[in-house]
């Protein structure tokens, strides 16, 4: 790992408790106050692949990631969003979280047949919320070229749980164990 990319992980905060008891919350917000720890982790990103035409960002703090990637490849952008934000005709996938359930949408268009995403979110841990944005890519039609996380949640085996059902998906995670 270059000096810049061990920096923007130093600058990430881990917030135990939150946002209930047990959790340990990984906090990018000081990594991303930080020019140059924030754009290490773009260029480190887009360097895991060129075969891509869109990248997805799944809600909230994959968008800030994805959409700063985007920006930097050259490509466009796709919101995988929380249920009920997206105004046009959506595709729905509900996925089980600890307690309950919680439901991913994406636009019907956002991506066409064929047309190859790079899936990005920052964390990464039972690995439902990846599977759930990847089968939305899928039924718009899209082909999930890989997939991207800052970080992995040691012991939950959520990378896979991931390629169980996605077997051909090549996961980077920026920061690995
Ligand atoms: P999962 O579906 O269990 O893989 O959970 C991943 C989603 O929950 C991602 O969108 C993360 O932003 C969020 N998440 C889960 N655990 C954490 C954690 N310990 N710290 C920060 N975000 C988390």
């Amino acid at each position: 790992m270059n000096s810049s990319l061990a920096n923007a992980l130093s600058l990430i905060r881990i917030v135990p408790d939150f946002p209930s008891p047990g959790i340990i919350f990984k906090d990018v917000t000081p990594m991303l106050k930080d020019a140059e720890a924030f754009a290490s982790v773009v260029e480190e990103i887009a360097s895991y692949s060129e075969n891509f035409e869109l990248v997805a960002g799944i809600e909230a703090r994959g968008f800030i990631l994805a959409a700063a990637v985007a920006g930097y490849a050259g490509k466009g952008f796709v919101p995988i969003r929380k249920s009920g934000k997206l105004p046009y005709l959506t595709h729905s996938e509900s996925y089980g979280l600890e307690y309950g359930v919680d439901t991913l949408e994406i636009h019907q268009d956002a991506v066409l047949k064929g047309e190859r995403v790079l899936l990005l979110d920052d964390v990464l841990a039972t690995g439902g919320t990846l599977k759930a944005a990847s089968k939305l890519i899928e039924r718009c039609g899209g082909v999930i070229d890989s997939v991207a996380v800052l970080l992995e949640i040691p012991g939950l085996g959520g990378k896979a749980k991931y390629n169980k059902e996605f077997p051909n998906v090549v996961v980077n995670t920026v920061f690995p164990e």
